[in-house]
């Protein structure tokens, strides 16, 4: 017998009948059929006998050994038995213990790991404070826009990205990014979903749906509605950022539809193709209305639809004709008159919270000509320059007078100059120089 057997019981008609299923010839070959040890006691049928057989003994196949220690590997039916001598793809029941175990050690350390990394994460984002009155352009729209979304979430809670779906049209993740980079949104990892964070290769790594974010509070104000107000009275003066970022929330809008149409006539697009269609059209939104670009790409796909049954052509041929059929549709605009149609909004595709703000604030939306967009934003910074230079005029002209009018003009020359050579920037120079000669001025009583 190539199986060698381990009785559990002593009784001598539950040996005999395992001793009869686990019988074989020289080759391997069982015995008796299986069919033939049926009735035994109350079992009558011949497929619960194995599970029987396997109460009364232990049984091993010598004709197999674990790959791991060459030990004896345990077999629970005829179908398991091999003919020939072979090592086993699995372990050995005693070689299956040890692995869970390393496993259960291995998984148990990266616990830890995980756990120490989190406790350090969380206590540095926990204490981590921002200066809501210094936020970026880009950042205050932002915050604005997830403010109308999501309401106490952001002033005294944490979300998740999928919290702000209905940020843009597609969405939040390119924008919390942008947010993430800037250190104005931070992570909880004691609020996020358990097995979010995860060691990969010694690295921290998560399921970004798992992440709870949250906008760390204002060094004075603290966390809140009434902190959040304050982004309401920022004044807006980086025209370059501004036009990135409506630039980024129009392209978004367009491939939103664009993306839409491929859809409905079933066009697949490689990703470098769709690469293409995305800086056409970025480009093209300096000129032209998020609108008027929806019909732009109508026509470009709905062409495409038209040719993709065509003799030598064919559906993906037609796809990838898309990215060169709205070039050229652009260049045609440019060239003659424009774009002659705007679409509607789409039911289904909202402008999204972020499309709010910019109409509420700047009065742009989907119809408005991206040139026309790009020219306010530019008369905005250039208000901001002509405000700064006059400021700078005017402290220019104070601290001239001021140092005309004192009895040492030499000595108030060179206490500003000690200012600026201490790292001091000019303005900032005079200002703290003005502050101390109207201290000087006030009697002491
Ligand atoms: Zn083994």
């Amino acid at each position: 017998m190539a199986v060698r057997l381990q009785f559990l019981t002593q009784h001598p008609d539950e040996i005999a009948l395992a001793m009869r299923y686990w019988a074989m010839d020289e080759e391997g070959a069982f015995l008796e059929r299986v069919a033939e040890l049926v009735p035994f006691r109350d079992v009558i049928q011949s497929g619960q006998i194995a599970r029987q057989v396997r109460e009364y003994c232990l049984a091993f196949d010598e004709n197999q050994c674990c790959y791991l220690c060459d030990g004896p590997i345990r077999v629970s039916g005829r179908a398991d038995a091999k003919k020939i001598f072979q090592k086993s793809s699995f372990p050995c029941e005693s070689c299956e213990d040890e692995l869970r175990r390393q496993k259960a050690e291995k998984q148990a350390l990266e616990q830890a790991e995980i756990s120490k990394r989190l406790a350090y994460k969380n206590e540095r984002n926990a204490s981590a404070t921002l200066c809501y009155g210094e936020l970026s352009d880009e950042a205050v729209i932002l915050l604005l826009a997830l403010d109308a979304l999501l309401g106490q979430k952001l002033a005294s809670g944490t979300f998740t990205i999928s919290d702000c779906d209905d940020l843009s049209p597609i969405g939040g993740k390119l924008f919390i990014d942008r947010l993430l980079q800037e250190g104005v949104l931070l992570d909880d990892p004691i609020a996020a979903k358990p097995g979010t964070y995860f060691i990969k290769e010694g690295e921290l790594w998560w399921y970004i749906s798992g992440i709870q974010y949250f906008l760390p509070p204002d060094a004075d104000l603290g966390r809140g509605p009434a902190a959040l107000r304050h982004l309401e009275e920022h004044v807006f003066t980086d025209s370059e950022a501004l036009t990135d970022l409506w630039l980024d929330y129009a392209l978004a809008d367009v491939m939103r539809y664009f993306d839409d149409q491929c859809d409905v006539y079933q066009h697949e697009l490689e990703d470098d193709a769709v690469e293409k269609v995305r800086a056409i059209l970025r480009h093209a939104l300096r000129t032209y209305s998020i609108a008027e670009l929806w019909s732009l790409v109508w026509m470009a796909i709905k062409h495409a639809a038209s040719v993709a049954n065509m003799r030598y052509f064919n559906r993906a041929k037609a796809a990838a004709s898309i990215p060169n059929k709205i070039r050229q549709l652009v260049e045609q605009a440019d060239k003659k008159e424009g774009i002659k149609h705007s679409w509607n909004r789409p039911d289904h595709h909202v402008a999204g919270s972020l499309g709010m703000v910019f109409l509420s604030l700047f009065g742009i939306d989907e119809n408005v000509p991206g040139k026309a967009v790009i020219e306010m934003f530019g008369r905005m910074g250039r208000q901001a320059e002509a405000t700064g230079s006059q400021h700078m005029q005017s402290l220019a002209q104070s601290f001239l007078q001021c140092a005309l009018e004192a009895p040492d003009s030499w000595k108030a020359i060179g206490l500003l100059a000690e200012k600026i050579r201490s790292g001091m920037a000019t303005d900032e120079a005079i200002l703290e120089f003005l502050l101390e000669q109207k201290r000087a001025e006030i009697p002491v009583s």
